[in-house]
């Protein structure tokens, strides 16, 4: 029988992978552990592996040819959008082929960005702060209405669009930006320079992919441009944002609020159970996260059933796929 081993298994996963494992008649074993140069050997007779995780497995090319040669591995199916976590170039050179799952879930990424909008909108984490000290006044938290707000968008694609059109059926005007032109939005969303979209937003959300192009994309003058009570969200990448430049834009009441799903340097941070009062070794993340106007959620935007199901019975039809010979429009290509 064919099998997988799938790394990294949350127990929200498990339950697909072992449905799927069972309309195919294919062997998964989850792991809870992450694939690594120590983990390696527990791949020993398996004949494809699907993971998810927040580092490289390894920095040494050397642990793809191991993956080829010592154990007869051919693919590596990502479960995740991003292919950050692999090294393509090294893993292909070696025989190894890459697959991702590019569109596990837009609607579960702009529903988070959708519910950090209204959160803040609403100044529910204001009133919170305020529940907490027995004060149950409404005074100086008025809130705006949808129907009034104009929300940018920078970066339309998937997760971007589909947040255009949750927020245009909600009677929102949608402004956006993005460097590749699309005409199926007519009568949604507004296109726009990126001057044009922060000095008019009431919203600014950003849906770019991270790269070289992106890093910082959001920095002081960005921040400057937009209005003292905007809100500004971001649930795509932590490092499309200058993290110091959001907190001074915060502290100089550039801006009103921050939604963020992601932030620089939270590898170390998200997904981990800290003990009560251990540091999080995140000084910028502390700075945001005791601000009464900014909502953190710990990179979870993708974290719905219908994205983890997806995630995982689609990253092991592209491992079954590749194992058998096939063909994935999921595979990576390197230009
Ligand atoms: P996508 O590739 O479909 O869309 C990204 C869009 O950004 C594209 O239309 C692209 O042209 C545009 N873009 C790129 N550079 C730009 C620039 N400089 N200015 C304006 N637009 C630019 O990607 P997607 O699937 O919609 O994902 C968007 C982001 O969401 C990615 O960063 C992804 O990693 C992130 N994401 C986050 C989570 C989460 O859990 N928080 C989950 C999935 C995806």
């Amino acid at each position: 029988m064919t099998s997988i081993a799938f790394y990294h298994t949350l127990p929200e996963e498990q339950p697909f992978a072992e449905q799927w494992a069972e309309e195919h008649h294919v062997d998964v074993t989850c792991f809870p552990f992450e694939l690594t140069d120590e983990t390696l050997h527990t791949v020993d007779g398996f004949d494809g592996i699907s993971y998810k995780q927040r580092f490289r497995p390894s920095n040494n090319p050397d642990f793809y040819r191991k993956l080829h040669d010592d154990y007869g591995i051919r693919q590596i199916a990502l479960r995740s959008a991003g292919i950050d976590s692999i090294d393509v170039k090294a893993a292909n050179e070696h025989g190894i082929r890459i697959t991702n799952v590019p569109s596990y879930s837009p609607s579960a990424v702009a529903q988070l960005a959708l519910t950090h909008i209204l959160q803040l909108l609403r100044h529910v984490p204001q009133y919170r702060e305020r529940n907490t000290h027995q004060d149950f006044a409404a005074t100086g938290l008025m809130s705006r209405e949808l129907s009034e707000l104009t929300v940018g968008i920078i970066g339309v694609g998937r997760i971007g669009s589909t947040l255009a059109r949750m927020l245009h059926a909600l009677g929102v005007t949608v402004l956006g930006n993005d460097i590749r032109e699309r005409n199926d939005l007519d009568g949604i969303i507004t296109f726009t320079s990126k001057d044009d979209l922060l000095a008019r937003a009431d919203v600014v959300s950003m849906h770019t992919y991270l790269d070289e192009t992106t890093y910082h994309l959001m920095d002081a003058h960005r921040f400057a441009q937009m209005k003292p009570t905007a809100i500004f969200i971001n649930a795509s990448r932590g490092p499309i944002v200058d993290t110091q430049a959001l907190i001074d834009a915060l502290q100089r009441h550039e801006i009103a609020a921050a939604g963020l799903d992601v932030i620089e340097g939270e590898a170390t941070l998200f997904g981990q159970t800290l003990k009560p009062g251990e540091p999080t070794g995140n000084p910028a993340y502390d700075t945001l996260a005791a601000m009464p106007n900014v909502v953190i959620t710990p990179h979870i935007a993708f974290f719905t059933d219908i994205a983890v199901r997806n995630m995982a019975q689609q990253s092991l039809n592209d491992a079954l796929t590749i194992i058998q010979g096939g063909t994935s429009e999921h595979e990576i290509h390197l230009d």
